[in-house]
């Protein structure tokens, strides 16, 4: 039986957003832009699907761009926050503990003269609000940290941040990514005044080739992509609609985060009794950091492949790397190196843990012959 732990690299579908997905491409195919019938019903479809997602997070449909994953949204929210902002200044602010998605852009952004201060997170991955207060200038231009770091489970106080930001410069905009986080920790964009936020499908069980951009009214960015206007002239491109209307079937569906949280508690009591085992305790439900000094990940993630238990040697996207997430929360090369990443969902149950704990007992005793 398969014990798939790899969720924060990616989820499989869901019933409700296979469902959505088959429906629209069976049964609204049309180009949404078209005026004929076909047309106009993928339009409404479009419009619906929009609508269900702003609801998600308190937003209005028009403040969603879709994108085609995480990564765009990031970058898109990246370039045209600082683009925006650039009379105001050249400084931005963001962590040394962000995803690729992120930290590129802003080694992009670097090279055309932006300076980055990358704050430091805390020893579970977590960014301290003062320190971001601290980090503010009055040539501040953007700010991006992310909801929850995709290694650690590490969830940030953008919320408590984005309101003190506010209070001392409301010019500054404000980006987080919140593809790790979304519909497994709170977060909406009526509570958090955060401007841009982004989103991607394949992490809450929607298809693969789909993401979102919340975008605030009133902040108003210069395309990525130019051509025939859609979404609002924000990315021009005829819109995956099969696409989006999974993701927008996979935010109306219940993440069971009481369940995830279940198990996620579960594997760290009973890690606790394995001397060999540290783990990061942190507060998103679904992502549990795990290591056992002294092993290896690769040839620990290859012993549990031999028993169909699938998890990651950290970030997915680190290949052959040390994690850089690892290495900034000051923890020992020996422990990095034992990293393994549990990544869970609603279809996890307590059998996959029982398998992940049993499997690592047996690679302990193994080692020790
Ligand atoms: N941001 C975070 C925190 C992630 O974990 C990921 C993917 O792992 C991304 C961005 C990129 O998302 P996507 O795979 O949809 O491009």
């Amino acid at each position: 039986m398969e014990h798939y732990l790899d969720n924060s690299a990616t989820t499989r579908i869901c019933t409700e957003s296979e469902s959505a997905l088959i429906d629209a491409l069976e049964n609204y195919y049309g180009n949404p832009s078209s005026t004929h019938k076909v047309g106009r019903m993928a339009n409404e479809k479009l419009r619906e699907s929009r609508e269900i997602v702003a609801k998600t997070l308190s937003a209005k449909p028009e403040e969603i761009v879709f994108t085609s994953c995480g990564t765009e949204s990031d970058n898109t929210a990246i370039f045209a926050g600082a683009e925006l902002n650039k009379r105001k200044g050249r400084h931005i602010i963001s962590s040394s503990v962000e995803h690729d998605a992120v930290l590129k852009p802003l080694e992009e952004l670097e090279k055309r003269g932006y300076t980055v201060t990358r704050l430091s997170p805390d020893g579970t991955g977590k960014i301290p609000v003062d320190s971001v207060i601290e980090a503010l200038r009055d040539d501040t231009a953007l700010i991006s940290l992310m909801l929850v770091n995709n290694e650690t489970g590490a969830v940030t106080d953008i919320k408590e941040i984005a309101k003190r930001v506010k209070i001392k410069d409301p010019n500054v905009l404000i980006h987080t990514d919140a593809v790790q986080g979304f519909k497994k920790v709170p977060f909406d964009v009526k509570t958090c005044p955060v401007d841009f936020a982004s989103f991607s499908g394949h992490k809450i069980h929607a298809i693969k080739g789909v993401g979102a951009l919340f975008v605030r009214n009133g902040v108003r960015i210069k395309p990525f992509l130019l051509g025939g206007g859609q979404e609002s002239g924000r990315r021009s491109g005829t819109e995956a609609l099969a696409q989006i209307a999974s993701f927008a079937a996979a935010c109306q569906a219940d993440p069971q985060i009481e369940k995830i949280s279940k198990i996620k508690n579960y594997l760290m009591d009973e890690f606790k009794k394995i001397p060999e085992i540290t783990y990061i305790e942190t507060e998103a439900p679904h992502i549990l950091s795990i290591s056992m000094p002294g092993y290896k990940s690769e040839v620990l993630m290859n012993f549990l492949e031999m028993k169909d238990i699938y998890v990651s040697k950290s970030s997915a996207c680190k290949q052959g790397k040390r994690s850089h997430i690892l290495e900034k929360i000051g923890l020992k090369n020996e422990v990095i190196d034992g990293a393994l990443r549990v990544g869970l969902s609603r279809f996890n149950t307590k059998d996959d843990a029982d398998a992940l704990i049993s499997a690592l007992k047996e690679a302990r005793k193994l080692a020790h012959r």
